[in-house]
This record gives C-alpha cells, sequence and structure tokens, in this order.
C-alpha cells in the first residue's frame, strides 16, 4: 500500500530562467506504508526540496502529489492544516535548531498548542511518555537547547517531531554532524520509533553508511533526477554514479577513499546538460547515446530500478 504517490514532480525556483533549472525534474516515485525509505546525492541535489515537497512546505512547480489516496498538490493552507499533523520533519540537532529562550517542554508542546485543546496537564502527561520513549525523562523538561548534549537535543527534535503521533516523517539530515556511537544510538531509536508508532520515514542523508543500515530502498538523486532506486544500496548498486558515491564513502580508509574519487570527473560547474544523460559530464563510461539520449528510468528487476544507458543496453 503507497503512503505517497509521486508523478511527474518538478520544482523551478526561477521560471524566468532560460533555459529553466530544474531543482527536481520529472520525478515519479512511491512511498510505501511503513517502509524507510532512503534518499542520498551530493548537496544540491534536490533531496531537501523533494522532501520540503512532499511536506507541503515548498510548492511544486509542475506534477502530482498524492497521500493517502488524497491529490493534496493544490491543497491550501486550511486544508493542509487538517492533515499537517499526520506528516512531520525531523531535523538535525544542531544548537540552533531550537529556539534558545525556550526549554524542552515549550519545545515539544508547540506543535501540540497548534493542533490540540487538551488541558496544560494532559498536555504534559504527553510530553513526559514522548520523552521516555526517545530515551530522556521529565528532568529535562525545564532545560535549554545550550544545556543539552547533541544527542540529547537531537532527541528532543524527534519527541516535537512526533509528539502529535504522524504517520510519515521526513528525516533531513538527522544523524549528520553526530559521531559515530551517538549515529547508532539515534538510527537504533528512529527504527524502534518505527516500529512502536508504525511510522513511515524519507530518510535524506549524505551518510551511505546510515542509509544503508535502516532503509528498505533507497533512491539516488543526481542534479534532480532520480538516477536510481535500489532495495540494498551497498550489493546492487550499478549506476555509474551510486557506484562512486559507494566507493566515496563507504572505504574506512581515507587514503583509499581520496582515490575512488577518479570513478567520477571533478566538474567545475555542476550544470543539467540540455539533452541527454544528466550525469554525462563527470561519467568515465559516457558514450554517444548517453549525450544523445536521457535515459529512462527502468526496472531491472522487481524493485531496482535504473537510468544509464550503459545498465539497460540497446
Ligand atoms: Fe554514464 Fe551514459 Fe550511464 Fe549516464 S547513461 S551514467 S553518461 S554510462
Amino acid at each position: 500500500m503507497n503512503l505517497f504517490e509521486i508523478k511527474g514532480l518538478y520544482k523551478c525556483y526561477n521560471t524566468k530562467a532560460k533555459p529553466k533549472v530544474y531543482a527536481v525534474h520529472d520525478l515519479h516515485l512511491t512511498v510505501k506504508k511503513g517502509e524507510i525509505l532512503g534518499l542520498v546525492g551530493e548537496s544540491g541535489c534536490g533531496k531537501s526540496t523533494l522532501g520540503k515537497m512532499l511536506l507541503k512546505l515548498e510548492q511544486p512547480t509542475r506534477g502530482r502529489i498524492i497521500f493517502n489516496q488524497q491529490d493534496i498538490t493544490d491543497y491550501s493552507f486550511s486544508q493542509m492544516r487538517k492533515i499537517r499533523n499526520r506528516m512531520q520533519m525531523i531535523f538535525q540537532g544542531n544548537a540552533n535548531a531550537f529556539n534558545p529562550y525556550f526549554t524542552v517542554e515549550q519545545i515539544i508542546s508547540e506543535p501540540l498548542n497548534n493542533y490540540s485543546y487538551e488541558t496544560p496537564a494532559a498536555k504534559r502527561e504527553k510530553i513526559v511518555a514522548m520523552l521516555e520513549q526517545v530515551g530522556l525523562n521529565q528532568t529535562y523538561l525545564n532545560r535549554y537547547g545550550h544545556e543539552m548534549s547533541g544527542g540529547q537535543r537531537q532527541r528532543v527534535g524527534i519527541a516535537r517531531a512526533l509528539i502529535l503521533q504522524p504517520e510519515f516523517a521526513v528525516c533531513d539530515e538527522a544523524v549528520s554532524s553526530i559521531d559515530y556511537a551517538l549515529k547508532n544510538q539515534i538510527l537504533t531509536l528512529l527504527t524502534g520509533l518505527k516500529q512502536q508508532l508504525g511510522l513511515t520515514y524519507l530518510f535524506i542523508s549524505h551518510d551511505i553508511a546510515a542509509v544503508n543500515r535502516i532503509c528498505d530502498r533507497v533512491v539516488v538523486m543526481y542534479l534532480g533526477n532520480i538516477v536510481e532506486i535500489i532495495p540494498n544500496i551497498n550489493d546492487q548498486a550499478q549506476h555509474p554514479y551510486t557506484k562512486a558515491l559507494l566507493a566515496a564513502t563507504l572505504v574506512p580508509d581515507p587514503r583509499k577513499r581520496e582515490k575512488s574519487r577518479v570513478l567520477f570527473k571533478e566538474a567545475e560547474e555542476l550544470k543539467i546538460p540540455e539533452k541527454g544523460c544528466v550525469f554525462q559530464n563527470r561519467c568515465l563510461y559516457a558514450q554517444a547515446v548517453c549525450k544523445a539520449e536521457q535515459p529512462a528510468l527502468v526496472s531491472k528487476d522487481s524493485e531496482h530500478y535504473i537510468a544509464c544507458h550503459l545498465c539497460h543496453p540497446h
């Protein structure tokens, strides 16, 4: 069962620019209920833009977004308000993530104040229960952001996002800039909460190891386009860009990691080619056909899709 169906989605920030530059380009994708869908790619590839469009924090330029079989693409602010509690964003838990003058109780109660009409005592009870679910307790209620560690702030951020019991959460770089041990704790927490609360996640990250660990499927984006959708990124990657991303990040020895960068050409400016494959300017395997025709995203086997002429010879 699909929670989201995304059909032909485009996002263009400057619609007057010629040629048009798309942050997200003709995206077709489904998010299944109960899955953790990973979204990877370099900075600026359109990952966060896609996450924000699903939550309707940004309006698509074109295309449709179907949520729970409802077309929400053109929903107004008040229509979105009725379903906003069902979809939330989990941000990085860095020091700037929260209002410095707010206590933990105020931070977590913000969404409750917007969407629920319970008594203060009932709200506090919910907040304490939520804090316990994320591994904290009521002694944190009166703390401020700067009085907590990065891991504690991240847990508060998760509690804030989940207090309204959403069915869908976008985790946008939720485990970035934290150390390895803490990252493992947060990933374990996120997967545990998914099971307990029946959540579906869109897990946006440039951390391939984290994605590999918790995601059921992974979408690889390059300059606003999906180049591969893979059930297991570590074992099944076939697109030259996915392989290069993997080689650059999963190699434990940093010296070897540097060498692996030759798997794609360094480009001075990342520009979307006017025609052909979006990755052609950096791909070591580019052929004449790659400059002439854009490869379609084609099914390799049931859940595995690749957009590459090399992987689908003519
Ligand atoms: Fe490289 Fe061509 Fe495949 Fe694009 S279609 S990734 S340029 S081989």
